[in-house]
Parts: C-alpha cells; sequence; structure tokens
C-alpha cells in the first residue's frame, strides 16, 4: 500500500462529506438527476458579483506587464493595504498593510498560522461542533486539538474551555459565523473566551493566540454587526478567505491578519510570511490578489441566502424538525430526529436527500444541511425530509 497508515487513519476519519459526495453521485446514477437533492456540500452555487468579473476581463483585456510573476511572499503591497482598510473600518483601529499576509484561502491561512505557532506536542483548542479539517491541520504542524463541548445554542461551554486550556495550549481557533451551525458569537462570548486565555496565560506563563476562523464573516443575517475578535483582544489573529462571501473557493484567495495593537507582530509577520513560502503555497494567486483588492466592499447578495435560510428554517420547523436558528454562513444543524444521526442520513439518502452527520463534526445525534443550493433543490428535499420523518 502507497499510502502512509497515518494518512489511511485520516482519511477514514475525514471522509463523511467525501462519503456523501460519492454517494451522491451514485444516487444520481441511480434515480436520475432531477430526484437527488444534494445538501452535503458547502460549495456556494452563487456567481461572483459582477464587478468581480468585470475586472477580470479588464485584467484580460488589459494586462499589466509582470502580472503573474513572483511576488513578495507576503502579497502585493496595494492588496495588503486594501484588506487592511477594510479590517480597519470594520474594527476602528488602524490596521496597516505590514498586519497583513495573503493566503491560499483560509486553509492555506489556518496551515501558515498553525506552522508559525505551534512546536511539536502543542494544542490547539477548538470548539464542537467544528470543522473536520482543523485536526489534520494542527497535525500537519506537529499539534494536537482538544475539543471544547458545546452549551447552550451551541455556543461554548464555558467550563469546558476552562477544562481545555492547559500548559501546552498556543492556539484557542473559533469559526463564527460557524460551519455547521450557522451560529455568531455574541461579544460576551468573545470576551468570556479572552477572559479565559488570559487567565490560563497567567497559569502557565505561554502566549496563546485566539484564532479567528472567518470565511463566512459577511454572510450575516439580521442586520447583525459582526462581532470582530480584534476589538476583544490583541492577540487576535484573523484567517480568513473570499471562498463564500465572493463565492471564489476553486481561487483560493484569503488571508491573514495580526492586531495592531500586538508587541510581537513584526516578528509573528515575519514568521507567517516564512511559513507560506516553505510550505509550498509560495505567494497567494497573482490575479485573485489584484482583483479581490478593489473589491473589498462587495459580496455576493447575501440577501439571497437569507431567503433560503428563512424559508429552509421555517419550513423544516413546520414539519417538526428542531434547529437553532442560524445567525449566519449557509448551514443548518437540526437535531436528528432518532438518536443514531448516520441512520437518520440513511433514511433521508433513500428518499434523495443528501446530508451531513453530525458526527463528521464532533456532535452525534444532529445532521448538517448546506441551503447553498438553488431554490429548486431545497423545494425539492422538502417532500424526503417529511417522509423520513413519517416513515420512524
Ligand atoms: N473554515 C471553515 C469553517 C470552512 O467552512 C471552510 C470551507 O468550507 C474553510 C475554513 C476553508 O475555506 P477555504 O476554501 O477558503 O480554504
Amino acid at each position: 500500500m502507497a499510502v502512509s497508515s497515518k494518512i489511511q487513519s485520516a482519511m477514514e476519519r475525514g471522509s463523511w462529506i467525501r462519503r456523501m459526495f460519492e454517494e451522491g453521485a451514485a444516487l444520481k446514477a441511480r434515480l436520475g438527476p432531477e430526484n437527488v437533492f444534494d445538501l452535503s456540500l458547502g460549495n456556494p452555487v452563487m456567481e461572483p458579483p459582477e464587478e468581480f468579473l468585470a475586472g477580470l476581463r479588464r485584467l484580460a483585456e488589459t494586462p499589466v506587464p509582470g502580472m503573474h510573476r513572483y511576488m513578495p511572499n507576503a502579497g502585493y503591497p496595494e492588496t495588503r493595504a486594501a484588506v487592511a482598510a477594510a479590517l480597519s473600518g470594520g474594527t476602528g483601529l488602524a490596521v496597516t498593510g505590514d498586519e497583513v499576509v495573503m493566503t491560499c484561502g483560509a486553509g492555506g491561512a489556518l496551515n501558515v498560522v498553525m506552522k508559525t505557532l505551534l512546536d511539536p506536542g502543542d494544542e490547539v483548542v477548538i470548539f464542537a461542533p467544528y470543522f473536520v479539517e482543523y485536526f489534520f491541520y494542527a497535525d500537519n504542524h506537529g499539534g494536537t486539538c482538544r475539543v471544547v463541548e458545546p452549551g447552550e445554542g451551541f455556543l461554548p461551554d464555558m467550563n469546558s474551555l476552562e477544562r481545555a486550556l492547559g500548559e501546552r495550549t498556543r492556539i484557542v481557533l473559533i469559526n463564527s459565523p460557524n460551519n455547521p451551525t450557522g451560529v455568531v458569537y455574541p461579544r460576551i462570548v468573545l470576551d468570556g473566551i479572552v477572559d479565559a486565555i488570559r487567565g490560563a496565560q497567567r497559569r502557565h506563563g505561554r502566549e496563546i493566540f485566539l484564532v479567528s476562523d472567518e470565511p463566512y464573516r459577511r454572510i450575516i443575517y439580521d442586520g447583525l454587526a459582526y462581532p470582530d475578535v480584534f476589538t476583544s483582544f490583541e492577540q487576535g489573529i484573523v484567517a480568513t478567505s473570499h471562498s463564500k462571501d465572493l463565492g471564489l473557493p476553486g481561487e483560493r484567495i484569503g488571508h491573514i491578519a495580526v492586531h495592531p495593537g500586538y508587541a510581537g507582530r513584526s516578528e509573528l509577520v515575519d514568521g507567517l510570511v516564512f511559513s507560506n513560502r516553505v510550505l509550498g503555497f509560495v505567494n497567494a494567486p497573482a490575479l485573485m490578489q489584484r482583483l479581490i483588492a478593489d473589491l473589498q466592499g462587495a459580496t455576493v447578495d447575501v440577501a439571497l441566502y437569507e431567503a433560503k435560510r428563512d424559508f429552509m428554517w421555517e419550513r423544516l420547523r413546520d414539519l417538526g424538525y428542531e434547529a437553532v436558528r442560524p445567525q449566519g454562513a449557509f448551514y443548518l444543524f437540526p437535531r436528528s430526529p432518532i438518536e443514531d444521526d448516520v441512520r437518520f442520513t440513511e433514511l433521508l439518502r433513500d428518499r434523495g436527500v443528501l446530508v451531513v452527520p453530525g458526527r463528521g463534526f464532533g456532535i452525534p445525534g444532529h445532521f448538517r444541511i448546506s441551503y447553498c443550493v438553488d431554490d429548486a433543490t431545497l423545494e425539492g428535499s422538502l417532500g424526503g425530509f417529511a417522509d423520513a420523518l413519517s416513515a420512524l
């Protein structure tokens, strides 16, 4: 067997979404694609905004000499400055381009942050339900994850957080708006997490960073203002991308931002830039950097996602499903009507509806719906949801 036993077992562990994808393909072949309602993937249906396409045409028609060459590993200074200006506007802090490193998506950003901060055996505290890739990212850099259990409404249980913080903790990693619940952490929760981190730092005499994985930051509903991590903590690090807010997951463009008030920021940014290089990313894609520099105020039409949220949450509630009402992202995480979430997702699958079992996110007894699909798919899935309940 060519594949190492470590990667084999990682593939087994991280395979829920992939498994649903494969089952979906088999189901489409069997039932016909019009009878399969695939709500398993976080691959947004929304096309990038018109400004993006116009920028792309402009670049193709009037190329800038050298625009496909290597650049500084941190990215183009103009792009870093544009990202910093948007962050300053959102937080009221004077963020500059020196605190920004352009990356290959949020996944690239998280790997660069972990490579820079973790020593072998260090711990990353994560919150269930979680994005399963966190385990693999931490492992890439010699780290391990400690999981905090959720409390009411999928907000963190603070006692569980206290127990998870130890002498090897280096990173506390949050994701708000959250995949898979759609929950947005309110300011009071962020401040509670920061208090716990400060206590652990005092106890163990070691710096701990609060990393905010926030690719859904601009997909937020009900007129909510985003509670940003920088306002709560000078050891906050943002890791994000335009995969979701501009609908560009295939283009791999994101960034890291370090708090402008963090005393060690210059050394930290040097480390991030070095890690970006030696991980083989080298720099974030050049064309994308040029394009997103002018798009810091743009998003896909978030109102359309909000309408999908309303539609799915209300219809499922009317059918008898229970779910926390999401305030952002494009996922719902209902309770499985039977304890065995895998069994329930099979019942749905047999009715042409594909979702992901909650155990793929560390919380059995639930399942995840991605509603970033077209309305016909959402409408078409409702029969299967009703039928699966009546079959119990
Ligand atoms: N973090 C979370 C919570 C996500 O849901 C995703 C993608 O679905 C990522 C990170 C990775 O995003 P990117 O495609 O920008 O690497």
